[in-house]
């Protein structure tokens, strides 16, 4: 096992993970450097083991995507539209009930509603499809609307971020997806998605929605532009809300899929670059129940291998995923659940059906 990088002495990092001692910005760094994943893989399953023993969680989920008509724009999205182009779309009320009550059909115990910001859609929009949803299927969990959505929605309205979550969460909002995080850097973004949220804002809705009770998870957006160093300061500063708040339920890497965006000239991330960003993110996001394995964008074999790796969960069923598939994602758009239980199974670890807030729902022994 090598325990030296140039900068860091890798024995001290293992003693201070046993310990349960926090990880420097420099060593979180330095971990970028270390080849041995075999190393870094022991180190991430431990904090894992500790958290979750030997658990690996996934839900029954149905994501519907109102609308990819959306002002932003950003360089790295796949799914958006202008809503002159062919491809354009947005659903009305019908269309979004319809897929809504697929749900219980497929046992699924979550709805998950993420979408473009539309220049003509009011916020009462995205409010109703909240409220009809909910009114239809009163027992289902609606996890909804990105930092960046709730950002628009403020701005077209006038509300403050607190007022504009208070009136989703009334309409039925039962927590928030992590998205729209990317990486927090205002170089990265200023190269990637200017119009988008500043990380400073998504981090202030997410410290609101924290306030109001509303549970969240967070992500990182990786394999673009930033550094290794962006990358790592984008996790500190998730730490640090998390440590305020606690409102974090899980942690999200997602690796940047470039095929049909403006950044087509980008090479794929790698399987060692996915695995070592999964376990630096389990040593570094000590105060995180959860580290997440979303298979859409990691593709089902990283993603049962990331069980090794700190990873404790493959998210979910999903279901009509739209947004990485449009940016050439060649996994399915949906899976089975006994395909999950299966891949879980073969990684040596017990599957168990969770609710979004965590609660299990069964435990496949
Ligand atoms: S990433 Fe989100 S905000 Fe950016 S263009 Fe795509 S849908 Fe719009």
């Amino acid at each position: 096992m090598s325990v030296t990088t140039a900068t860091v002495d890798l024995k001290e990092i293992e003693e201070k993970v046993m310990s349960g001692e926090r990880l420097t910005r420099e060593e979180g760094t330095a971990l970028y450097d270390v080849n041995d994943i075999l190393f870094l893989g022991a180190l991430a399953r431990y904090v894992k083991e500790k958290k979750s023993g030997n658990y690996a969680y996934f839900n029954v989920n149905r994501h519907i995507n109102l609308t990819n008509v959306c002002i932003n724009r950003c360089k790295f999205c796949a799914f958006s539209a202008d809503k002159d182009e062919p491809h354009a779309y947005t659903m009305e009320r019908e269309e979004i009930l319809a897929r809504a009550l697929e749900a219980p059909n497929i046992g699924a115990t979550e709805l998950h509603i993420v979408s473009g910001l539309h220049p003509d859609k009011p916020f009462d929009y995205y409010l109703e499809a909240i409220s009809s949803c909910k009114e239809a299927l009163p027992d289902i969990h609606i996890q909804a609307f990105t930092a960046v959505e709730i950002d628009y929605f403020a701005r077209i309205t006038g509300m403050t971020i607190r007022q504009v979550l208070e009136k989703l969460k009334e309409a039925g909002l039962g927590s928030m997806p992590g998205g729209g995080a990317e990486i927090f850097s205002g170089r990265v973004r200023g190269l990637t998605c200017e119009k988008k949220a500043s990380g400073k804002r998504w981090l202030e809705i997410m410290r609101t929605a924290h306030e109001l009770g509303l549970k969240s998870n967070a992500t990182m957006l990786y394999g673009h532009v930033e550094t290794k160093e962006e990358r790592i300061d984008h996790l500190i500063k998730l730490r640090d809300l998390q440590d305020e708040t606690g409102g974090f339920q899980s942690f999200i890497p997602l690796p940047f899929h470039p095929d049909n965006t403006d950044m087509t000239g980008i090479k794929r991330t790698t399987a060692i670059d996915d695995i070592k960003t999964m376990a630096i993110s389990r040593l570094m996001l000590d105060n995180f129940d959860h580290v997440k394995a979303f298979w859409i964008m990691l593709g089902l074999k990283v993603a049962q291998l990331s069980l090794d790796f700190g990873s404790d969960d493959l998210d979910g069923t999903v279901v009509e995923e739209k947004i990485t598939h449009m940016a050439g994602a060649t996994t399915e758009e949906s899976i089975e659940k006994e395909e999950l239980i299966h891949l879980i199974k073969d990684a040596g670890r017990t599957p168990v059906e969770r609710d979004t807030l965590y609660n299990i729902i069964k435990v496949y022994e």
